[in-house]
């Protein structure tokens, strides 16, 4: 028999995962008086695999949760100790920022976040059962005996329902490693009656620093000048550190193929699907067998640990195979492991059964959010906890639903695979599954949605006001630079090339060109030259783009009105130029009838698809 020990709240969330803790802080945030109910305190913003936040796609993800108020950006810079501009020598719109964090820091600085936000409470203890009123949830019950009651429940709890730990042919029932798997909920899960799967992911080694050769391997430092997650930071923390790099060998390889038949993965112990994107080692060397080497980055977990996360080489090999294999490479010779790698195995729901709230189809105020929904890594988790927050929270306080869309954020776009295509592996960010990539930038997350959180009531004072300010200043440039009428002529002796075509020019015109600089622009119009370094930045990113997102627009239109028009089915996809070969390989399976199905194809952009369109019209 279960009593109530607890206060009521507004919104419990389960699971204090990366999922959960954006989820929790979005609903206090809100204003819901909000309990998150998980394991324990200690497990808190820990991260189960490897130590590091962003990277691209998964970058433009943080800075997303950032603009909306979110915690996980701050809690990254406070952490980072390595910060790196990934893409930086390509245009922003695919350049994605990554920081190597500290755990313990991680870990401590989400803690203090949680302990100091109004509106939120801890309550330890396992949840294993949800209260329902006919279709209705509205609280859950604890393994302790208590309940706690709410107006809706948010689930976060990642990889641990009916979770099972492989290493080799060692299997172990655990949510991960150290942690003991939520049985008595995935079984209450069952009585749901939802569209249930099997998906697996793994994790590498840990080798102590101390026995790595560092003195023989290629060092890689982070940036000179960090780039920071949250438009909020102001500079890095933490002592910054370099990594190390080294690479598998033929004879690593080889290990690896004479055990295959002993690694859980390829052992035949392991239904579930695995990340394609996060491939194993044994993976790689089956997958890629003409490659005879693969990079490994030797990342510091922190700045008091010795402990080393050798990213490039997860593995569910048994732990014998994995020291020859480790000691197979160079710098590693003597490497000794903390702890091996393993896969886990565990149910996720597929996210079809949910809206675009992320709340469940089929049951009144219950949401699912994070990798319980078929996604896998720290950021696509928070960024649906931060989704399934607010809109938890707008149901309790009857306030409007809060959508993102495709066009307005790669949480939009996310949100929309995952509750339209489902997913047939875990499901990881990548900037290529964004139609409006061009608009849809790390630099610019704040203009995109900082506005909806004023509008929706989820951010603070500091943010409002600092992003008030940022756009005023913003605007005030654009406007001068707008009223910028130059000749040729005046361009040119600025000492900027332009076409001597009669046509004046605006100083955005001038910005639009990728080799004009903000300093050139100043030269023309002095008023400029107190500008800040941050604003001159957004200015000139935002000049690059806007030719193109107006032909990107004019694009869409016109793939709109041609939606209708049939691809045969003979038609060749491969011989289109300009297609990537996954790409290719989707449409073949996939074997649209027309170009609207072909949209809606995994990885589809509006490039490929006026490549598609022109074929189509040239055959026809
Ligand atoms: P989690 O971070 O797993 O958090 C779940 C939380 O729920 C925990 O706090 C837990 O204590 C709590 N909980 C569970 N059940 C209950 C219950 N019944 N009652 C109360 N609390 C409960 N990501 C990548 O991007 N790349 C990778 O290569 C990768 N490899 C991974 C390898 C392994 C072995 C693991 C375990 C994870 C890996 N990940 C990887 C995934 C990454 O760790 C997750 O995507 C991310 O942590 C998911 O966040 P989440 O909040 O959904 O769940």
């Amino acid at each position: 028999m279960f009593h109530v020990k607890h206060a009521h709240f507004d919104v419990i969330v389960v699971g204090g995962g990366h999922a959960g803790s954006e989820a929790a802080h979005a609903a206090a945030r809100m204003g819901a008086r909000t309990a998150l109910v998980t394991m324990s305190r200690d497990g808190i913003g820990v991260m189960s695999c490897n130590p590091a936040i962003g990277g691209l796609g998964k970058g433009h993800l943080v800075r997303e949760i950032d603009a909306m108020d979110g915690v996980m950006g701050r809690v990254a810079d406070r952490a980072g100790i390595q910060f790196r501009l990934l893409n930086r020598r390509k245009g922003p719109a695919v350049q994605g920022p990554r920081a190597q964090a500290d755990r313990a820091l991680y870990k401590a600085a989400m803690l203090e976040e949680t302990d100091a936000r109004p509106n939120l409470d801890v309550i330890e203890g396992e949840v294993v059962d949800f209260l329902f009123a006919g279709q209705r949830a509205f609280g859950v019950a604890l393994a302790d005996g208590s309940e706690v009651r709410a107006h809706t429940v948010v689930l976060t709890t990642g990889t641990f329902l009916r979770g099972v730990i492989h290493i080799g042919d060692s299997r172990e029932v655990g949510g991960r490693m150290g942690d003991k798997a939520s049985v008595r909920l995935a079984e209450r899960i069952d009585g749901l009656n939802l569209p249930l799967g099997r998906l697996k992911t793994g994790t590498p080694p840990r080798l102590n620093g101390r026995t790595i050769d560092w003195s023989i391997l290629e060092s890689q430092p982070g940036d000179p000048e960090p780039e920071l997650f949250s438009f909020l930071s102001k500079k890095a923390e933490a002592r910054q550190v370099a990594c190390g790099i080294t690479h598998t060998n033929a004879t690593t390889h080889e290990i690896i193929r004479e055990n295959l038949s002993r690694s859980a993965m390829y052992g035949g112990h392991i239904d579930g699907v695995g990340p394609r994107y996060c491939p194993s080692i044994e993976d790689k060397v089956v997958r890629f067998a003409d490659k005879d080497s693969h990079q490994v980055f030797l990342e510091p977990e922190g700045l008091t640990t010795d402990t080393v996360y050798p990213n490039g080489i997860s593995t569910s090999l048994p732990a014998d195979v994995q020291a020859a294999y480790i000691h197979s490479i160079r710098g590693l010779e003597n490497a000794e492991i903390v702890q091996p790698g393993y896969a886990i195995e565990y149910d996720y729901v597929d996210p079809r059964a949910l809206d675009l709230r992320l709340a469940v189809s089929s049951c009144e105020n219950l949401f699912f959010a994070g990798q319980i929904n078929g996604t896998t890594g720290y950021e696509e988790a928070a960024a649906q906890g931060l989704v399934a927050g607010l809109n938890a929270a707008a149901v309790a306080l009857d306030r409007d639903p809060v959508i993102f869309s495709r066009t307005d954020s790669y949480i939009g776009v996310m949100i929309d695979d995952l509750t339209t295509r489902g997913v047939a592996e875990p499901y990881r960010m990548f900037t290529s599954r964004a139609e409006f990539r061009l608009s849809l930038r790390a630099d610019n997350a704040d203009q995109r949605l900082t506005p909806k959180a004023i509008e929706t009531g989820c951010i603070g004072e500091e943010r409002r006001v600092a992003f008030e300010d940022k756009m005023a200043k913003i605007d005030r440039v654009r406007e001068v630079l707008g009223e910028l009428s130059l000749t040729p002529k005046e361009v040119q002796a600025a000492g900027i090339e332009v076409a001597q075509d009669g046509s004046r020019r605006s100083g955005l015109d001038l910005l639009a060109f990728q080799d004009v600089q903000f300093s050139d622009v100043v030269s023309l119009e002095p008023g400029l030259s107190g500008t800040e370094p941050e604003i001159a930045r957004q200015v000139k990113n935002d000049a690059i783009y806007a030719n193109y997102i107006a032909r990107q627009m004019r694009d869409v239109e016109a793939l709109r009105r041609e939606e209708g028009t049939g691809i045969p089915s003979d038609f060749d996809f491969d011989q289109l130029q300009g297609l990537s070969n996954e790409l290719k390989g989707k449409l073949r399976a996939a074997r649209p009838e027309n170009l609207a199905q072909a949209g809606r194809v995994d990885g589809m952009t509006p490039a490929a698809l006026t490549l598609i369109l022109s074929r189509l019209r040239q055959d026809s």
